[in-house]
């Protein structure tokens, strides 16, 4: 699912999440692993790095680019707000990416 995650120590949103991340499940910090995010523009173009992909950067290793707070709170819940997806024909908001692609491929093909 994708969502902008937001910061709890500066508020700002730098990284959003891909269709790893579980929002229903709030994954705590053991099951929250880098690969679920993915850090924004304009922060990729100003050359700023991305967590590493291992798999073990999980938890409070997942750090705010900006300020260091760390993305979990104390019971491993992040901050996240759902983005939705736009059809680009109709405009229809979608949450989840794979719903969009259906509708577009049932709808406008
Ligand atoms: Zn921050
Ligand atoms: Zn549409």
């Amino acid at each position: 699912m994708i969502c902008d995650v937001y910061c709890r120590g500066c508020g700002e949103s730098f990284h959003s999440t891909n269709d790893k991340f579980d929002r229903e499940l709030d994954p705590d910090g053991e099951h929250m692993t880098a690969d679920m995010f993915v850090l924004k523009e304009p922060y990729v173009s100003y050359g700023w790095s991305d967590f590493p992909k291992d798999s073990w950067y999980t938890g409070n290793s997942l750090c705010c680019p900006s300020c260091e707070t760390p993305y979990p709170d104390s019971e491993g819940r992040v901050k996240t707000v759902v983005k939705s997806v736009t059809c680009k024909v109709c405009w229809k908001e979608y949450v989840h990416p794979g719903s969009l692609k259906r509708h577009v491929e049932k709808e406008h093909s």
